[in-house]
């Protein structure tokens, strides 16, 4: 089957999952491979099965090189002690609907449904171009263009939201959560990619440091039911390995030409992935 007709099928089956981002009623039916909602608005399929949700343009600070980088190294496996530790925690495997915020390229749901996550899955981010490589690479998950500020998805739907690496918007979780849903979410600790900032910022002792604690605190401000649970280890990295590490990391945008140089010439033979996975729920 054609994408688009499987996503076309995946949202007359699944249209409960979403509702209109502009005047927030039910869709009510897919026709002509779009979804049209009650008051008539209509977002169209694209040919790789996503839908674009945005009411306007975005821009973020992913470009494609960056995007592609960090598929390379999802790939070779740089996050997957860190989704194996969260796919422990995930409720309702088989039958349960997730929403993956903030879902990039698509390799951590992909990773995650290989390891036997099973369910409704829907990954969306702002990214358009992160979209486009998630559906072109993956068809583990129904993709989609949207904005966590209006969103698409539908009230007391979901059972898991996974916000890795993502922010947040607490009061929107609040909402697209079922009674009893849970939210993961992943944030760096503070000796992540530390090898890659210490050739950074070499003269910069302070730009080194990395505190998690305010967004830990707000987090914990949001549920009554938290779990916490520190997940960190060493990757090794080949060249190529260590040349997407420096172009898909966002540290990069703060280092100077001089220190990008000097990184390049002094590659690292493995890096340190320390993160804290948070788990809420009510
Ligand atoms: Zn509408």
């Amino acid at each position: 089957m054609k994408k688009i007709d499987s996503a076309a099928q995946f949202l007359t089956e699944q249209m409960d999952l979403f509702q209109c981002p502009v005047c927030r009623q039910a869709f009510q039916q897919v026709e002509n491979r779009s979804l049209r909602c009650e008051s008539g608005h209509l977002f169209d399929l694209s040919k790789k099965g996503t839908l674009y949700f945005l009411l306007k343009g975005s821009k973020n600070e992913y470009d494609k090189e960056m995007l592609t980088a960090r598929f390379q190294i999802a790939q070779a496996g740089l996050f997957d002690p860190l989704l194996d530790s969260v796919y422990q925690h995930i409720q309702n495997k088989e039958t349960g609907h997730l929403l993956d915020v903030g879902c990039g390229e698509g390799s951590q749901l992909d990773y995650l449904t290989k390891l036997g996550l099973k369910g409704q899955k829907i990954g969306f981010d702002i990214s358009k171009d992160a979209i486009q490589l998630a559906a072109s690479h993956f068809t583990s998950a129904f993709w989609c263009v949207a904005d966590l500020a209006q969103s698409p998805f539908a009230t007391s739907q979901y059972d898991t939201i996974l916000n890795i690496f993502s922010p947040s918007n607490y009061q929107e979780f609040e909402r697209l959560l079922k009674p009893g849903g849970q939210v993961l979410k992943v944030v760096p600790e503070k000796d992540y990619l530390m090898e890659l900032r210490a050739l950074f910022y070499r003269d910069q002792k302070e730009r080194q440091d990395y505190s998690n604690e305010l967004v830990i605190k707000k987090f914990k401000e949001h549920f009554s039911s938290i779990e916490t649970k520190r997940v960190r280890y060493q990757f090794p990295l080949t060249d190529d390995a260590f040349k997407d590490l420096m172009k898909m990391t966002p540290l990069s945008w703060g280092a100077s030409e001089a220190a990008k140089q000097y990184a390049m010439e002094h590659p690292l033979s493995y890096i340190t992935v320390d993160v804290c996975l948070l788990i809420g729920s009510d």
